[in-house]
């Protein structure tokens, strides 16, 4: 089989420390620029500050970064979900993060039906997303792996998990955008009013540019490379999930994808080929994409209209884009796409 990873992001330089625009401008307010490029929780990161404290609060957002995925991971035997993983039904200790994270995608799991399934890893691991090495399970071992899933039947209390025997969490729908909510938060403890925090595509903005315009954030177009529109925004969160971003082609050329239909256990098939979300808040972003990608835009448009609190930008496999009527003035297609009809999702 012929397995690909779209890692587009990769490159880019992992520029440490860099003093790019703004550095010794004619301006006394010019802010300086600080950049960091980290490889963490399976993805390529960079993050830009602007502020004389900015290099230092780089350097903790790594650290923390590092910690995060220290917990976090699935793959690490030191690791909180890890020890959950592996632990035959026994309760298992959950630092307040890791608490955090796992209460809310279990919200969020209850909120969109199922859309988002925190227990969906052994499916996720018997595709080949885990050890890429890329397989399509039988339709009897889906059906097996299946019964091994459901959020609603994860208990978390006393600052604690319990899952039944065979059950493991995957935090990876919601763990990038919940760490970029989390080091927003922490840079504007800091007194940082401008920075860029792009968490494998996912991106948090703290604030505006430094001259306070907008920043304006490429969305990536999921048939190819580059992006189909610009999206000008401030202090919000922009997560996409998309089936170019990992997927393997079998034989017969058919693709499949690591985001999954928790009710059927294959790659999700809801005509979508991306969904965007644009929030307030990074782990809602991160939450919603991969939900609305499963739930498709008819039943996504319809979760928007009920739930509000953010915005939407959908490609259709067709091409077609959908956007949700609060970014109708504030996104705008690149040159090569200008001839594409959007569809205005409203209320
Ligand atoms: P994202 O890129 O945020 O859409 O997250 C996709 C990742 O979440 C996948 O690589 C899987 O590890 C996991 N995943 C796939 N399908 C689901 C689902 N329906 N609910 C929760 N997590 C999922
Ligand atoms: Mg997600």
């Amino acid at each position: 089989m012929k397995s690909k990873r779209l890692l587009g992001l990769l490159l880019l330089p992992a520029a440490a420390s860099l003093c790019l625009a703004g550095c010794g401008g004619s301006s006394e307010t010019a802010a300086r620029e600080y950049s960091k490029g980290i490889f963490a929780m399976g993805t390529y990161m960079e993050l830009t500050a602007y502020g004389e404290q900015a290099e230092s609060v780089l350097d903790e957002a790594e650290n923390r970064i590092r910690e995060w995925e220290a917990l976090w991971s699935t793959t690490d035997e030191d690791s909180e979900i890890y020890a959950a993983n592996h632990s035959q039904g026994r309760t298992v200790p959950l630092s307040s993060e890791t608490e955090e994270l796992l209460q809310f995608a279990l919200k969020m799991a209850r909120q969109t039906g199922g859309a988002l399934d925190p227990t969906i890893y052994p499916l996720v691991n018997a595709w080949g997303f885990i050890s890429q090495e890329y397989r399509v399970p039988s339709q009897r071992e889906i059906g097996e792996l299946l019964a091994l899933t459901g959020y609603e039947k994860v208990k978390v209390e006393n600052h604690g998990v319990t899952l039944p025997e065979g059950m493991q969490l995957d935090l990876g729908a919601v763990g990038k955008g919940y760490a970029g909510e989390l080091l927003a938060d922490y840079f504007k403890e800091e007194g940082i009013s401008s920075a860029l925090l792009n968490i494998g595509g996912n991106i948090q903005m703290v604030g505006s540019r430094p001259d306070g315009t907008k920043w304006r954030i490429g969305i990536r177009n999921p048939f190819g490379e580059g992006s189909f529109g610009v999206l000008e925004s401030e202090d919000t969160a922009v997560v996409t999930s998309g089936g170019y971003e990992r997927y393997f082609t079998d034989e017969d050329g058919t693709v499949y994808w690591h985001i999954l239909d928790p009710d059927t256990g294959r790659p999700a098939q809801s005509g979508l080929a991306s969904a965007t979300i644009i929030a307030d808040s990074g782990r809602m972003a991160d939450a919603l994409s991969t939900s609305i990608f499963v739930m498709g835009l008819e039943e996504g448009s319809e979760y928007w209209k009920n739930h509000g609190e953010f915005d939407m930008l959908l490609v259709t496999q067709d091409g077609e884009i959908y956007l949700t009527e609060g970014i109708e003035d504030s996104f705008t297609l690149e040159d090569a796409f200008s001839d594409r009809e959007m569809h205005v999702i409203r209320k």
